[in-house]
């Protein structure tokens, strides 16, 4: 059969029944997405909620922990997201009123903080819609989660077809608005560093292809998400790449690391460091970059990972940093000084010697 007819393995086992039984009872959604909430979770979250109101009839709120970067605020429904660690008196009652929690782009609750908590203690029935391997047992009622996939907004879309029983390979338009599309390739662009990663599944495309028919202008999509930049970030990078990229030649691997007091002196904003951890994967020869960070509201150092080919970030960072992700992105946390944080990095290193010789 020819690729683009093939049709997708389902993502639903039972054809939809516990869909349609939690979804059909379900008046008050909550839907939420992790701590630092990306473009994936910014994306799935909004083109759910879109879908939800105008296929299910449902009373629907976005609620996600903390606050998420500019450059997402232009994606339909973005300014209706409801940030929980600004507004906790008002948020707290909204999602203790939910029947319906459905957590998008993460599948553990502890990436949601003291949100996770409160939707924890909150015994409703939950939803998993992401593409972390291995979601957090016992916690969701249905769990699609599909590590495979570039992005939750890859899993979101197939679901809304495969619900919507479209055919893959047929001439018709997918019945998903303007808005929705957008939505939804936001997450898949952002996810895949505009797919140079994690994309290489024909499905990606296939779905692209779908998302231009229902009207979307990627090009602009590109341009909001990615040339964004104010002068101080673009300056700021600049100093990043000359004083304070660190090549460990023998290991493959790029090491940068920023301080609050540095983001102070460069009016760095919220958002401004996103992508920093992609650029020394440009040089050649580089297979893994590591980007550490004081966080600004916690006393802790955020750590982003990025690497090409088989190179394991996601095993690195649940080993040595508490965190996890995907084999060719991940993150994780280090309690203690950035000194520290660093000579941690380098012990980590040290260890997966053998792979990055390779
Ligand atoms: P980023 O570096 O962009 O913050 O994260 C890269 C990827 O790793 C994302 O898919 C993100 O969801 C995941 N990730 C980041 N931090 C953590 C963490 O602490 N735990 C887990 N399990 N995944 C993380
Ligand atoms: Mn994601």
């Amino acid at each position: 059969m020819d690729a683009g007819c093939r049709p997708y393995q389902p993502l639903l086992e039972d054809g939809g029944r516990a869909w349609h039984e939690l979804l059909s009872a379900a008046r008050h959604i909550v839907i939420t997405a992790h701590r630092g909430p990306d473009g994936d979770a910014i994306g799935s979250t909004t083109a759910l909620a879109a879908w939800l109101r105008r296929c299910w009839d449902a009373d629907v709120h976005i609620v996600v922990p903390n606050i998420f970067p500019d450059f997402l605020k232009w994606i339909p429904l973005a300014d209706e997201i409801l940030v929980y660690d600004k507004h906790e008196a008002d948020v707290r009652p909204i999602v203790e009123q939910a029947d319906l929690v459905i957590m998008c782009d993460h599948g553990e609750l502890s990436r949601m903080w003291t949100l996770g908590d409160v939707v924890r203690n909150h015994t409703t029935p939950r939803i998993i819609i992401d593409h972390h391997p291995n979601p957090e047992a016992g916690i969701a009622d249905i769990v699609i989660c599909h590590p495979e996939c570039s992005s939750c907004c890859e899993v979101l879309m197939r679901l809304i077809l495969e619900l919507d029983g479209y055919a893959m390979g047929t001439a018709a338009r997918p019945d998903i608005t303007h808005d929705e599309a957008t939505s939804l390739y936001t997450g898949m662009m952002t996810d895949t560093g505009a797919f140079t990663y994690a994309s290489n599944r024909p499905e990606v495309f296939e779905l692209i292809a779908l998302l231009l028919r229902c009207g979307i202008d990627k090009d602009i999509i590109y341009r909001n998400v990615f040339h964004t930049y104010s002068p101080a970030r673009m300056k700021f990078q600049g100093y990043m790449l000359y004083s304070k990229l660190y090549v460990w030649k023998k290991a493959h691997t790029a090491i940068m690391t920023l301080t609050n007091a540095e983001r102070r002196r460069f009016g760095i904003l919220n958002g401004d460091t996103e992508g920093l951890v992609n650029m020394p994967l440009q040089i050649l020869g580089i297979k893994l970059s590591i980007f550490l960070r004081e966080d600004t509201e916690q006393p802790c150092i955020r750590l982003s990972l990025r690497s090409v080919d088989d190179f394991p970030c996601n095993d690195l960072a649940a080993e040595f940093f508490g965190g996890g992700g995907h084999r060719n992105a991940a993150g994780g946390e280090f309690w203690g000084t950035m000194d520290d944080a660093v000579e941690h990095v380098k012990r980590a290193v040290q260890k997966y010697l053998p792979k990055l010789r390779d």
